[in-house]
């Protein structure tokens, strides 16, 4: 029988053995963010709805279909946040940050909410990990960004991804191409979906990259973008191509990537995983630069350029490739008693081993000492301390050499300044 309270649909647990992959991808994501000079920000999982709404975009599946969003007692309209972008754009303009020195270098790692049809690597609750640079217009850092998050797939040792990549051009370039986009597609309406139907005035870019079969053959030969793209941004974008070329990451142009959001510009990639067939599936990361999102939100023109990984997704693909995180815990001395006293005088002793920093384990919940060896084998303890009734009544605790199986008698008040000095020869 299914107990009462289930978790929200589309909303999962992390169990301590997921838990693991989360906390290797934050380690790996913290170690990669110290050498690219990347600093840790944190904002609130609530923000108010007109942020999502000016920066996501009016028009977007996210901000139309997608977001939590609540009226608060006094009347405030907020949302959980869709994305990780918005908030940090927000966040630097608050802070001030553009008195920083530039660019703004900043990662984040947390859940999103999105209220999409749930299904196998998508959920309503999901977690991203993000890198956004603020304050640089080069592409230079359109090829980092892009080289970071290639880094911590293949420190996890994911395998089999190809990096998608286009440009959608600037606001120099893109009215221009919108306006042909949606002459054409008007021109074949009654060939697509409803959803693109109602698309082609709000944002006929999004139909590029639409899912539907029905809307295939319209895309097929739709004007692309690449052959309407302004002097600029065709030199920025040959430029990121040849930043990939230069640290060997190879990647695949895709006509058809569009991002969905309003705030692009340039450069839009993602990362995904390919099939046997070649077949790119759900992405593991997108990103891309937003040089006109600062000045949405009432800030100076401002280029950036940014990217956010699905860890959820990630640590999936971790699991389907038998990648191991989070080795069992490893430790120096283990801790076993026996009878009350015994166990009465452990609690205390184990407390004295974590003070003075000896890397120690017990098993409180077990009485047999057979049982408790088993475990200190498991943990790979060097020694262990067997702490019965007799040694608790004499004040002492035996040491067992666990390789030796040689065993001595120590005075349980300077056992651990012993142990101590035993642990590290
Ligand atoms: P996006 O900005 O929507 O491309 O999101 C960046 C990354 O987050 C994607 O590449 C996915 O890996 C992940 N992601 C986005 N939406 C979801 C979702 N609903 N559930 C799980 N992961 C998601």
């Amino acid at each position: 029988m299914k107990p009462k309270f289930q978790a929200v649909t589309g909303m999962h647990d992390i169990l301590p053995d997921d838990f693991k992959y989360y906390e290797k991808i934050y380690q790996i994501a913290g170690e990669i963010a110290e050498f690219y000079n990347f600093n840790r920000i944190e904002t609130p999982i609530l923000e108010y709805s007109d942020l999502f709404v000016k920066s996501t975009g009016a028009a977007t599946d996210i901000v139309q279909k997608q977001m939590y969003s609540l009226k608060t007692r006094g009347g405030d309209s907020l949302t959980l946040r869709p994305e990780g972008t918005p908030s940090i754009a927000r966040a630097y303009l608050e802070h001030g940050m553009a008195n920083w020195p530039q660019p703004v270098r900043l990662w984040y790692y947390g859940p999103c909410f999105r209220h999409e049809k749930p299904q196998a690597g998508r959920y309503r609750q999901f977690w991203q990990l993000g890198f956004e640079v603020i304050g640089h217009s080069g592409a230079i850092i359109d090829a980092q960004i892009i080289q970071i998050c290639g880094n911590i797939l293949k420190e996890l040792k994911i395998k089999d991804t190809i990096i998608e990549l286009n440009s959608i051009g600037d606001l120099m370039c893109r009215p221009h191409y919108r306006k042909l986009l949606a002459s054409y597609l008007r021109s074949r309406e009654s060939a697509l979906c409803a959803d693109c139907k109602r698309r082609i005035k709000e944002n006929p870019l999004r139909i590029l990259d639409c899912k539907e079969e029905k809307c295939q053959v319209v895309k097929s030969q739709a004007p692309q973008i690449m052959d309407h793209l302004c002097q600029e941004c065709k030199t920025h974008f040959k430029e990121v191509l040849e930043y990939l070329e230069e640290v060997n990451l190879p990647y695949r142009l895709n006509p058809y990537l569009v991002r969905g959001l309003d705030y692009y510009t340039r450069t839009v990639f993602e990362i995904c995983q390919e099939d046997k067939d070649g077949q790119a599936q759900a992405s593991l990361a997108g990103g891309g630069r937003y040089d006109g999102l600062i000045k949405i939100l009432g800030g100076k023109e401002t280029p950036a350029t940014g990217a956010a990984l699905g860890i959820d997704r990630i640590v999936t693909a971790a699991k389907q490739a038998d990648i191991k995180v989070g080795e069992t815990k490893k430790v120096k001395v283990f801790l076993a008693q026996l009878g009350n006293l015994g166990k009465k005088k452990s609690l205390k002793l184990f407390e004295d081993m974590r003070r003075a920093g000896v890397s120690a384990a017990e098993s409180f919940d077990r009485d047999s000492l057979k049982s408790q060896l088993k475990i200190a084998d498991k943990y790979g303890a060097k020694y262990t301390l067997l702490l019965g009734q007799k040694e608790a009544l004499e004040g002492t605790v035996i040491l067992r050499n666990m390789e030796s199986g040689k065993q001595e008698s120590l005075k349980l008040d300077t056992a651990v300044a012993e142990i101590k000095k035993r642990i590290r020869k």
